[in-house]
C-alpha cells in the first residue's frame, strides 16, 4: 500500500529541547513551522490513495531513511506482474532515476486481480533481484554431471550449441526426444506454440502430483476443469484445503473472501490443519485426510431429502434425464423420480457414517448441509490440491464439491462457483502452428488412458526401462529432484548421459535439479521479463503484461534495446525471447518448417521481436484498442504503461444468454433434454 510520505506538521507535538537545539542548529527541519508549498504537495492523503498515473514517469518523493534531510528520490514508475505465485497481482517497480535501479515494488492500482494489493511475496520481488546469490550468467557444465563445475559462456554460443541438437533430432525424426518440462508456467499459451511450430510432444508438467486430480473431478462434469468462486458475493463459502495465508490465487481471492465475510458471509473450512483460515472460518471441519468426499456426499444426501436444491436449475440444466434411462430404465422419466432415486443411490452416505468416516460431528455435517442448502445460488467454494492430490481417489474431492454447486444452482451465479473458461482470457496469436502429429508415450503413456495431464513422475522410471530417451531436455522453474516424492530416481536419470543427452536448466536461482544440468541459463524475476497472464481471480476478466522494466525504462529514455539481458542485471535473460532465437536457429534455412511460426506479422520476412508478438495480441483485446486510444496509446504503449486490463466484469449465468443466429446455424435439439447440440456437441 503507498501512501504519500508527507509530514503531519500541524500535527507535530511541541518539541522537545533536544529538537530545539537541533532545529537551532539547522539539523532538523523546524518542526513547528506552519504549512509550506512542500508539505502541501506532499500532505497526507488516506492510506489507500495510490500514485497519480499521470505521475508516474516522474515520481517524487521523500526518502523514508532520510525525512530529517527532506532528502527526495526521483523515480520512474513502471507496472509489472508478481511471478511469485499463479495470482499474477499487480505491481509497480520503482525505478531509481539517480541509479537507473529498481529500488522497490509496490501493488497496481490498475490491476483488475489485485486491485493494488499484493501478499508479502510482491514487494519481496526486490530481495529476489539482489540475491548475491543469483545466477547473473550462461553457464556451461564443466566436468561430469552434478560436480558442481561450471564456466561462463556466451547466449550465443548456448543458442547454437542447444538449437543444432534440436534441428538433428528434428531431421531424424526422433521428435519424442525433445522435452520442456515446466513446474510454473506464468504466461499464457506461449510455450505450446514453441512445441507445436517444433512438432513436438514434448510439454510436460508438474500438474499430476498437483492438481490434476481436482482438475479431472471438475472436468468430468462439464468439460472445465477449473472453478472461479465469487467469494465476494457468496453467502455461505466451503475451502477444502484452500487457504488464505497460503492457498491458490491466495490475494486476489483472501481480499474477495474477506470482503464477503465483512458482509456476513458464513465460512467453513474441511482441513485436518487447523489453517488461518480454519482459525478465523465458523466452522472448522478436521476431516481425516481421504475422507472428505464422503462427508460431501452426506451433505448431498441432506440437501436432496431436505429438498434445499434448486429444482429450476436441476430441471432445465442437467442431464438427469440421461442418468435415470441409465440407471433406472423403468422408471417414469420425471425430476421427482431421479431426485428420489438419488437419495437411495446415496442411502449409504448417511451423517452418522460420514461421521466415522472423517471425525466430523453428525451435527456439523447436518449444519452446514443446510447452510449450504439455504445459501442457494450463492454458495461459494473451492478445493485445490491436497486433499484432492494426496489421496487415493483424491479427484472425487471435486467432483462430489461440484455435485453440491450443481444442487444448489450455484453454478455461474452471483455468489456463486464459475467455470474457469469465463473468467480467462486466450490471447489471439500471429502464428498458431497446428497440433503436432506425434503422440510422446514417456509422457502420457498407453496404460494410463485417463490420466489428466502428463504422469511426469514415472518419467525417470520409463527411461530407467528404456522405453525412450531425452536428446533435449527442458527444466524451467522445475525442481523434481527435490519436489517430487522419488528424487534419488529422478538423480540416478539425470547423471545417465544415455538417457538424458542434453540437460537444460532455466532457472532464476540455484536448484538441485539444475545441479545436474549441461547448461544453467538465468531467467529473470518478475520484473525482468515478459509474459502475458490472466487468471480467474474473481468474476471478472482481465489480462496483464509482466515486463522487465529497465527495457521499459531504456525506452522511456529513448533507447531501444535488442534484447532484454542487455538492461537485465549480469546477463539475465527471459524466456520468451529465448524461444524466439533458438527457433529461428533450429531452422535456418527455414526448410523444417520452424521458422515460419517466429515471422514478424508487421515486416514481411523479418524474424519475430518480442515487441510485435505482444503488440499483435494487445491489438486483439476486445475494448484495449478502443480504451487506448482515448489516451492517444497504442495497445502495447497502453499496457506498457498500466500493466493491466479489464475486458469484462460480472460475468454470470452465461448459459442463459440466448444463443444468436450464427450460433444457432446447424444446431439440433435434443427432444428428451432440450440441449442444443452440433454435430452431437452441446452449443
Ligand atoms: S499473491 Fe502471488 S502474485 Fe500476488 S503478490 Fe503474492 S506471490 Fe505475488
Amino acid at each position: 500500500m503507498t501512501f504519500y510520505t508527507g509530514f503531519y506538521m500541524r500535527m507535530q507535538p511541541e518539541a522537545t529541547w533536544i529538537e530545539k537545539l537541533a532545529q537551532g542548529l539547522g539539523l532538523i527541519p523546524d518542526l513547528t513551522e506552519s504549512v509550506t508549498e512542500e508539505s502541501e504537495m506532499l500532505s497526507p492523503g488516506p492510506l489507500n490513495s495510490y500514485l497519480p498515473p499521470e505521475k508516474w514517469d516522474d515520481w517524487e518523493e521523500y526518502e523514508a531513511t532520510g525525512w530529517s534531510r527532506k532528502k527526495k528520490k526521483r523515480y520512474s514508475i513502471i507496472p509489472t506482474s508478481c511471478f511469485n505465485c499463479e495470482s499474477g497481482c499487480g505491481m509497480l517497480s520503482y525505478v531509481d532515476k539517480e541509479t537507473g535501479k529498481v529500488r522497490k515494488f509496490e501493488g497496481n492500482p490498475f490491476h483488475p486481480g489485485s486491485r493494488g494489493r499484493n501478499c508479502a511475496k510482491g514487494p519481496a520481488t526486490i530481495n529476489q533481484i539482489e540475491d548475491p546469490e543469483r545466477i547473473l550468467y550462461p553457464l556451461k557444465r564443466l566436468g561430469k554431471r552434478g560436480e558442481g563445475k561450471w564456466e561462463r559462456v556466451s547466449w550465443e554460443s548456448v543458442l547454437q550449441d542447444i538449437s543444432g541438437k534440436i534441428r538433428l533430432a528434428l531431421e531424424e525424426g526422433r521428435n519424442n526426444e525433445i522435452a520442456y518440462h515446466v513446474g510454473r508456467p506464468g504466461h499464457e499459451g506461449y510455450m505450446d506454440r514453441v512445441l507445436h511450430a517444433w512438432d513436438v510432444d514434448g510439454h510436460n508438467s508438474h500438474t499430476n502430483i498437483c492438481s490434476a486430480g481436482a482438475r479431472f473431478g471438475y472436468a468430468i462434469w462439464d468439460g472445465i476443469d477449473r472453478t472461479s468462486p465469487d467469494f465476494a458475493n457468496a453467502d455461505f463459502i466451503l475451502l477444502i484445503s484452500v487457504h488464505l495465508e497460503s492457498g491458490h490465487y491466495f490475494n486476489p481471492h483472501a481480499q474477495r473472501i474477506i470482503e464477503g465475510k465483512n458482509n456476513g458471509t458464513k465460512i467453513a473450512v474441511m482441513d485436518i490443519r487447523l489453517s488461518n483460515t480454519a482459525s478465523r472460518a465458523d466452522y472448522w471441519m478436521a476431516t481425516y485426510p481421504g475422507t472428505e468426499a464422503a462427508v460431501l456426499l452426506a451433505m448431498a444426501r441432506i440437501i436432496l431429502k431436505e429438498k434445499l436444491y434448486n429444482e429450476e436449475f436441476l430441471r432445465n440444466w442437467v442431464n438427469w434425464q440421461e442418468w435415470l434411462e441409465e440407471e433406472h430404465p423403468d422408471s417414469d422419466l420425471s425430476l421427482e423420480v431421479a431426485v428420489e432415486k438419488l437419495i437411495e443411490h446415496y442411502s449409504e452416505f448417511t451423517p452418522e457414517f460420514a461421521e466415522n468416516e472423517s471425525g466430523v460431528s453428525v451435527q456439523t455435517i447436518i449444519e452446514v448441509a443446510r447452510r449450504i442448502g439455504r445459501a442457494g445460488s450463492r454458495f461459494a467454494n473451492m478445493n485445490w490440491r491436497s486433499a484432492s492430490s494426496g489421496n487415493l481417489g483424491g479427484w472425487q474431492v471435486a467432483r462430489c464439491l461440484q455435485f453440491l454447486s450443481v444442487l444448489t444452482g450455484s453454478i455461474g451465479t452471483p455468489g456463486g462457483t464459475l467455470p474457469n473458461t469465463w473468467n480467462k482470457f486466450h490471447p489471439s496469436l500471429c502464428s498458431k502452428p497446428p497440433a503436432q502429429k506425434f503422440w510422446n508415450e514417456l509422457h502420457f503413456p498407453n496404460e494410463y488412458p485417463l490420466s489428466h495431464y502428463e504422469l511426469s513422475y514415472l518419467l525417470p522410471h520409463f527411461l530407467k526401462e528404456n522405453r525412450g530417451k531425452m536428446s533435449v531436455y527442458f527444466t524451467r522453474v522445475f525442481n523434481p529432484v527435490w519436489t517430487y516424492p522419488d528424487g534419488f530416481s529422478w538423480i540416478e536419470a539425470l547423471r545417465d548421459e544415455d538417457k538424458v543427452g542434453l540437460h537444460i536448466a532455466l532457472t532464476p536461482t540455484w536448484n538441485e535439479t539444475a545441479y545436474f544440468a549441461d547448461y544453467v541459463l538465468p531467467m529473470g524475476h518478475s520484473s525482468e521479463r515478459h509474459d502475458l497472464i490472466s487468471y480467474e481471480t474473481h468474476v471478472g476478466m482481465w489480462v496483464a503484461y509482466r515486463q522487465p522494466v529497465l527495457r521499459e525504462y531504456a525506452r522511456r529514455q529513448g533507447q531501444e534495446p535488442e534484447f532484454s539481458y542487455q538492461v537485465n542485471p549480469g546477463e539475465v535473460w527471459e524466456e520468451d525471447e529465448f524461444w524466439i532465437e533458438l527457433s529461428w536457429r533450429i531452422d535456418p534455412e527455414g526448410k523444417l518448417g520452424v521458422r515460419d511460426h517466429f515471422l514478424s506479422p508487421y515486416r514481411e520476412g523479418e524474424k519475430l521481436t518480442v515487441g510485435e508478438y505482444y503488440r499483435y495480441i494487445f491489438e486483439r483485446v476486445p475494448g484495449l484498442p478502443e480504451r487506448a486510444a482515448e489516451e492517444n496509446l497504442t495497445p502495447l504503449d497502453f499496457m506498457r504503461r498500466y500493466g493491466a486490463f479489464e475486458i469484462k466484469n460480472e460475468v454470470y449465468e452465461i448459459y442463459r444468454n440466448p444463443l444468436t443466429d450464427e450460433q444457432l446455424e446447424g444446431t439440433e435439439i435434443d427432444e428428451r433434454s432440450g440441449t442444443v447440440l452440433k454435430q452431437g456437441i452441446p452449443v
